[in-house]
Formats: C-alpha cells, structure tokens, sequence
C-alpha cells in the first residue's frame, strides 16, 4: 500500500475524483515498474525479433519469469493485433481467469474489454477483446466455428510441458493451419527443458531461451513414508510457522483437490487455536479449479507485515500461477490423476504419485525471490526409485470419446494418421470409435451422424451430450438439461459443515424421498430452487451451496442456447421419471451395472466391481440394475451420481450394444429365497 500512497499528491490536488484518478495512475505506474523486473524483460526486443524472423517459435522460461502476461503484451504493442486478435491458451480455468485479470490491470482497461477470458461455460471477452486468455478447450472448440483461426494474430500455446489431451490436439490442428496462413505466428511456450522434442515436433521450429533465476532450494525428505500425508502437511506448516520469524516467507502445500484443501484449512483454523494468542497470524489462502472467482485474487494479496500466508493448492500452482513470497514448500507427493483402461473403457480419477519432473517443479516454487526449503513428504528413496520420470502425458491414459467426436466434426477422419505428437494406444482410438458408435453419434463407416453432429455442439462429453439429445425423444429436454447443468458443476452442491453433518444429511435425504436416485434428486434441487425463485434462503435452509447453484443456473442457461442451435424444443413431461432416466440411459448405458450377492456391482458389459458411493441416496437402497454418471477411486472402485433402470431398457434402448443375454435377470429363473433386496 505504501508504494501506492507515495504517488499521490493530497496537497495540491484537494478533490476526490482526482485523488482517485492519481492513485489509480500511480497503481498502473507501479504495475509498469513490475513488468521490468520480471526475467522476461531483458529480452523483449529479442523476442520480438525472433517472432518477426520466424513463424513458429518454441519459448522456454522458467515459470515466474512472465511468459504468459508479458509476451502477449509485448506482441500487442508491437502491433501485431493490428492484424487480429492475440489468443493465449492455458491447461487450467483458474489460470486463463486469473492471468487475464492480471493482464488487463497491467495494461489498465477493464477485464472483458481488451483483455478477456473464455473457459468452458463462460465467456468475458467483447468486440473489443484484442488479447484473449483461454483454457486449450476452448480454442479447440474454436476451430469448430472457424477453421483457419482467421480472427486471430498470433496463438501462443502456452503450459505446452503439461501436455494435455487438448494441449496435444491443438498441436496438431495449429501446426496444420499453419502451413497455409504464413501471415499467423505461433508460440509454443513451456516451463521446462524438454523443448527439444517441441521444436523436432513443429518442423525444428527455433527455441527461445529466457535465463532463469533461481535460488538455492534446500529439500528434505521424510525419514520413513507418512501414513498420513494430510496430517503430515499440517504439522509440518504449523512448525515453520511456530519456529521461523514471520515476515521471512510464506508456505504453500500442494494438495490434490477440493475436498483435501478444505479439510486442511479446517485442521489448521482448529490447531491455530489451540496454540495460543502468541503466535503470529497466520492467513490461509486456498486455490482450486473450482474456487469461486472472488476469492481466487486473495492469494495474491500480499502477506501483511507481522503476518504469515500458507498457500494450500492443487497442482495449479505447480507451473500455472505464481505466487510472490513463498519460501516453504511442503510437498506431500500426490496429485489427482484421470486414468484410463483401453481394454475396458472404464475412465477413473484416482489420487496418484507424481512424476520427478513435476516433484523438481514444486521445490522450484519456493526459490524465486531468495533461497527456499522444500519439504517432501516422502523418502529419498521413494523420490529415487518410486516417481516416473515425467508425468505421461493425459493423451496417452484418458478416454478419447470427446475429441474424436471434436476431429470427427472438423472433418478429420483418418484418425490413425493424424499427426499426433505422441499418439494414443491405438486401442483407446479404437475404443473411442467403438463408443461414439454405440452413442449412434458416427455411422458403421466411422461418418459422423445426425445424432453425433448434434451431440458436438454441446461442450460436454458425449454420453452427458447423447443424453441431451435422446430427451428430445423422451420429451424431457427442460428437466434433462437441469440435470446436465447440476452434474456439470461437480460435487459442490450439498453443504455439509462439520457441526451440523445429520442436518445437513436429513436436508439432504429431503430430495431423495422414494428413493428416486441421485440424478432425479438433482433435478428436483434445481427445480425447487428455481420454483423459490431463486432464492438465497432457501440454499441456506436445505444445506444447498448458493454458488454452485448459481452456476448450475449460468450452464443451464447455456445449454437452453445450445438446445435451440441444435433444434431441439424445450419440452417439459412434469416428472415422468421413467421418461427421464430412459434420456439418462440413453447417454449413460455404456455405465451400467447389476448387483451382487455381496452388495457390491458388476459391471455390464466389461464385468469389473464397482460400488455405490457412499454419498449417494441410492447407498442404503442398493437397487438390483443401476446406471452411473463417473467411477472414482479411492479405497475402492465408487460410482458416483447413480440411478436405478430396468434391464430390458437396456436393449430397448442400446440394442447394438445389449443382448437379452447380457441382461437376463437370474434371478427370475431361480432363487426361491430372492436375494431380500427391493428392486
Ligand atoms: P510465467 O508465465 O513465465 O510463469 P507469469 O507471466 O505468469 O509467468 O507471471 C509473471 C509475474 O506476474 C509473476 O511474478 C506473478 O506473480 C505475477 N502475476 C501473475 N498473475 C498474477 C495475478 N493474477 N495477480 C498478481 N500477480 C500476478
Ligand atoms: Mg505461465
């Protein structure tokens, strides 16, 4: 604050309005300042060149040293948008939002206008958006729309080493276009020393190197592994804290998601207390994919004098965002990863190591502005023998359903030879095909159908979008598009506070009264809600969460406009459940599963154990066929949001998938005893 004040001059200027004006010059100087202090500075003129002499160049800098906000700056002063606009992609939606807000404060116009974001869901950009931050999602949905990317400049694929399915795509499509637009600049940048294979990739394009800074990182491992890396976390951050003086650097744990950074906030606010009114204060600031846009700038606020922030992240913070101040890094070792089997098609998130790459990554975070400590949570021996190398790249471990419906939809047919960085097994290609055959979105020739040409005008994964389009049949498009909105929001919507878990549980159980299954009791949040119209209060009294909800609403919203793209009416068929969830098993059948004897499932088609969330309204019921929104694994292999069916609409309703032999009830043929289980 106090660099801010020094700028502006009370005395001679008495009036508010310009008091303001002055401070808010002296803000936009002092942020002018900043950018020349970054790595990235000394080199603009250089880089600048370097992108006039070539068409495609590869950028290489450690993270911190203002790729993403400054090079999209310096190509707009240079006057590159004069000739259209400047794209930025980025892995994650936290990122796009953040950078882009970063951005327009530098350059002093209004986040939206000239500098703006897309990510899934939500659009700030304007007629007037020059330099445009996007996750890499968006731009391949992009391409969609328009082909040649005539309305941009330059694109720079930015977080090119996290190599995401989309990241790893868009390679492909831009190095394409790029052979007949000579006029379009592209930039590949990346935070880490393999550029060698992205240059060899994009036709031995020239690598750019920006000299990092680095201090001295000081790592520590654990003696013996950590039965509990959670607790671990914690007291490792709360000892730092307690030993070392504040004011000497802040902490940030790495965590795997949602659910875990809350918990350790909660752990750390309870074992804070308990240390007394000495210590000094200590400012937790989480950061998640789905943190709400409000509170994501708190973690950049700088730490006020006295006091001490701990940073509980995902990965996010690894190579996306930079946080200034952080001298400890506690690092537990774990990330959450999607897996995927191409024998089975079954698609996964799970908890698992990460790779040395991005171990060395995280220690990096704490030796930016000075020496740094990182703490692992782990043995040297497990960091030797037991971590990859560098995480595989998600193309290679994900269901490919999504994208190939993208390629399919570009025109892009012979996937097999598509040029591909590093291709995919080519069973998950085959088992992709198979998939979008089954969801009657591609013909027996591999064409795409009417169906699957629906299907990708909805930024959802195939079986969700398949959904969407069979409600048209079933006439329950307004309740079925409510239900894709709720499950797109993730699993934010109940509220279930420590001190208040059997409320929160019976507000819950509310909405599942005849034991409807999850994705009916979704609906019938979202309807109540919306019959309160709206209302705030009501999210309160039922333990529902008001911004998920408002979300929900915005995707909803969305999906309405898609729906009229797509020529599909909004029909309402006021609770015909069963006409329901035949839509929802008409995306979903590829998710069915029977019961067992022992009260856990087997899988339908590639028999595998599944088991009913404990989280879901169904867990008690245990119905005997059941179709499931997503596997989880944690102790065992979850389905989560599930939904009673009958068998015989599996092959009503799939029957190139289905034979009346994989759904034959045995026990209608046998059993005397039953099994005791309602149906
Ligand atoms: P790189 O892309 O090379 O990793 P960035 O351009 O993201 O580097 O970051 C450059 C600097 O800008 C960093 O010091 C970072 O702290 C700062 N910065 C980036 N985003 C924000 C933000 N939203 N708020 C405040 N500072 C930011
Ligand atoms: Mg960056």
């Amino acid at each position: 604050k106090a660099a801010v004040m020094d700028g502006v001059n009370v005395d001679q200027d008495p009036s508010t309005d310009s008091i303001e004006k002055t401070m808010a010059k002296s803000v936009f100087e002092k942020l002018q300042e900043d950018r020349k202090t970054l790595p990235m500075y000394p080199y603009r003129d250089d880089l600048l060149q370097a992108v006039n002499d070539h068409q495609v160049l590869v950028i290489v800098g450690e993270t911190g040293s203002g790729k993403t906000t400054q090079i999209p700056q310096y190509l707009h002063e240079a006057g590159y948008t004069k000739r259209g606009k400047i794209g930025c992609t980025q892995p994650r939606r936290v990122a796009a939002m953040s950078v882009a807000a970063r951005v327009s404060q530098e350059m002093g116009v209004k986040l939206g206008h000239e500098v703006g974001y897309s990510i899934r869901f939500e659009d700030c950009t304007s007629e007037k958006t020059i330099l445009k931050y996007m996750t890499d999602g968006m731009l391949l949905r992009e391409f969609l729309g328009e082909p040649d990317l005539a309305s941009y400049s330059v694109i720079m694929v930015d977080e090119a080493h996290e190599r995401t399915l989309s990241t790893d795509i868009l390679f492909g499509l831009v190095k394409d276009i790029s052979r007949f637009r000579p006029d379009l600049k592209l930039l590949i940048s990346s935070a880490t020393l393999d550029a060698e294979k992205f240059s060899d990739y994009f036709d031995c394009a020239p690598i750019f190197k920006i000299p990092g800074r680095r201090f001295p990182v000081e790592i520590h491992y654990t003696k013996a592994p950590e039965a509990d890396y959670l607790d671990a976390a914690v007291v490792t951050a709360l000892q730092i804290h307690v030993t070392q003086p504040p004011g000497d650097g802040d902490i940030l744990i790495f965590l795997t998601g949602q659910e875990e950074i809350e918990t350790a906030e909660e752990i750390i606010k309870h074992r804070i207390k308990g240390l007394g009114t000495k210590i000094a204060e200590l400012i937790i600031c989480p950061i998640y994919a789905n943190l709400p846009t409000e509170l994501q700038a708190k973690i950049f606020e700088p730490t006020p004098e006295g006091a001490r922030k701990v940073v509980l992240a995902t990965n996010i913070a690894e190579t996306s965002l930079t946080i200034d101040g952080i001298k400890y890094v506690i690092d537990p070792g774990f990330s959450k990863m999607k897996s995927y089997n191409p024998r089975t098609g079954m698609e996964s998130l799970l908890v698992a190591p990460i790779s040395k790459a991005s171990a060395n990554q995280r220690a990096g975070r704490s030796g930016r502005t000075g020496p740094g400590k990182c703490f692992r949570l782990y043995t040297a021996y497990n960091y030797m023998n037991d971590l990859e190398d560098n995480t595989v790249p998600e193309i290679q471990r994900t269901n490919l359903a999504n994208v190939v419906l993208s390629l399919k939809s570009l025109g892009i047919h012979d996937l097999l030879n598509f040029d591909f960085m590093d291709p995919p097994p080519a069973e998950a290609l085959l088992k992709a095909l198979e998939l979008l055959f089954a969801l009657s979105a591609l013909n027996k020739l591999g064409e795409l159908t009417k169906v699957g040409r629906r299907m990708a005008e909805f930024p959802l994964d195939p079986m969700l979008s398949k959904m969407i389009v069979a409600s048209d049949k079933y006439k329950c498009s307004d309740e079925i598009i409510s239900i894709a909105a709720m499950l797109s929001v993730g699993n934010s919507i109940f509220y279930r506070p420590k001190d208040k878990q059997v409320h929160a549980d019976n507000a819950r159980m509310n909405f599942h009264v005849g034991n409807v299954g999850d994705h009916i009791a979704l609906l019938k949040v979202y309807s109540s809600w919306r019959e309160t119209n709206f209302s705030t209060q009501w999210c309160y009294e039922n333990y529902i969460q008001v911004r998920s909800m408002k979300r929900a609403r915005d995707i909803r919203d969305q999906l309405e406009g898609l729906l009229e793209r797509v020529e599909i009416e909004l029909t309402s068929n006021d609770n015909d459940y069963e006409a329901i969830k035949k839509a929802i098993t008409s995306g979903f059948f590829p998710h069915s599963a029977k019961l067992q004897k022992n009260g856990s499932y087997r899988t339908i088609k590639h028999p595998q154990t599944v088991n009913v969330h404990p989280s879901s309204g169904l867990a008690q019921v245990l119905p005997r066929w059941v179709v499931y929104h997503e596997l989880v694994l944690t102790t065992k292999e979850y389905m989560r949001q599930v939904t009673e069916l009958k068998p015989d609409w599996l092959v009503e309703i799939a029957p190139h998938y289905y034979q009346l032999k994989d759904v034959e009830d045995s026990s209608s043929k046998k059993m005397p005893h039953g099994t005791g289980r309602a149906s």
